[in-house]
């Protein structure tokens, strides 16, 4: 049994929300505003947020990054527009999924149960270490020797995922599936920029890498340069 907060401020969607979860046995809490949402997460610590982006009190972006300040826990965006700029943007900003509205009960249910075994795939291993990388999964801290790389949430999330599966090639469609949410390919710079950031961070160059080699035409690998 998981639990979810759903911070929405349309009653009938709220309660729709409310009661499918429910039903699917999520102890659930809610709230109307931005800030009671806030209040109530961190006071019941759910192991989802599902956060509407238009609010009264507060834009829903806002409040996440209020929420990433305190949390990471795993959260929904519902946002009435689909805009893909906006939501590449709050995926960027430490969301982990969205959904449309009007959405179902069993669409966000679907949603949330896939997140939650994404989280509990985490859990499962929380260290990672390839060669004087170490990772640590739960803090969201990596090493390198004696120093911590200074990751934003993006590039850690990269260099995690590349982690979790030292010495294969990992395509970019699945890079943008896994780390950025977007099955269907994003931005055509963003994973290079990404790479571009992260080579820097690691001390390396693309024409003379270490850790992280990019396989042209297929993706990206990361190694043990031993
Ligand atoms: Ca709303």
């Amino acid at each position: 049994m998981s639990s979810v907060f759903v911070i929405e401020d349309e009653h009938q969607i709220r309660e729709l929300a409310v009661r499918a979860l429910a039903e699917a046995g999520h102890v659930v809490w809610s709230d109307a505003t931005a800030l009671g949402g806030l209040q109530g997460v961190i006071e019941n610590a759910p192991d989802i947020v599902v956060l509407d982006l238009g609010l009264p009190d507060l834009d829903g972006s806002e409040l996440l990054r209020m929420l990433r300040s305190v949390s990471d826990v795993p959260v929904i965006i519902a946002t009435a527009r689909n805009d893909e700029a906006e939501i590449v943007r709050l995926l960027d900003a430490g969301a982990d999924e969205y959904v449309v509205k009007p959405y179902s009960g069993a669409e966000l249910e679907a949603r949330i149960r896939a997140l939650l075994r994404r989280a509990e795939a985490g859990g499962k291993q929380s260290k990672l270490e390839v060669g004087e990388l170490r990772i640590n999964l739960r803090s969201r801290v990596a090493e390198m020797g004696a120093d911590v790389l200074e990751l934003n949430r993006k590039e850690f999330d990269l260099l995690s995922f590349l982690a979790t599966r030292v010495g294969e090639v990992v395509s970019r469609q699945e890079l943008y599936a896994e780390v950025w949410r977007q099955p269907y390919g994003g931005a055509d710079k963003t994973i290079d920029v990404h790479l571009s950031w992260l080579r820097r961070k690691l001390g390396e160059t693309a024409a003379e890498p270490r850790y992280l080699h990019t396989v042209r035409g297929v993706g990206v690998k990361l190694v043990d340069p031993g």
